[in-house]
């Protein structure tokens, strides 16, 4: 078997010499393309229960996906730009960085879901749940 290099999911562009990582959960059984963020050039390789079993082999373009993340060997140079690597994976797909303020819950309910001041409170409970106003 080959050592760790050449069947691990970091691909080394032997071009650019950055490092693609091939993220593990989409690229665990796949065979194809896969364009390098660092020079754009395309790799044909086939990844098998997470070994690589052959490749990288120069490949010609249209390749079928991008790695989930790209560095320079220095470590110097993080490539997160969304045109060259996978964006990343969102436990939802609406999510915009904060959590979305809810004053309601699913079924109706009042609920204390948002941010709150001081003359909100009674005690420590919401005062629009306390009156079982909207
Ligand atoms: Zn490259």
């Amino acid at each position: 078997m080959a050592d760790f290099k050449h069947c691990s999911l970091l691909l080394e562009c032997a071009k650019c010499e950055i490092i693609n990582y091939l993220d593990p959960f989409t690229f665990w059984f796949f065979e194809g393309k896969v364009k390098c963020a660092g020079c754009g050039a395309i790799w044909a390789l086939k990844i098998d229960n997470g070994v690589r079993v052959s490749g990288p082999t120069e490949g010609k373009a249209p390749h079928d996906k991008l790695p989930g993340y790209a560095q320079s060997k220095d470590y110097k140079t993080k490539i997160t730009d969304t045109t060259k690597v996978n964006p990343p994976v969102m436990a939802r797909a609406d999510f915009v960085g904060k959590p979305i303020p809810i004053r309601k819950s699913i079924r109706g309910k009042l609920v204390s879901g948002a941010p709150l001041k001081a003359e909100d409170l009674v005690g420590s409970r919401p005062r629009f749940i306390m009156e079982g106003r909207e």
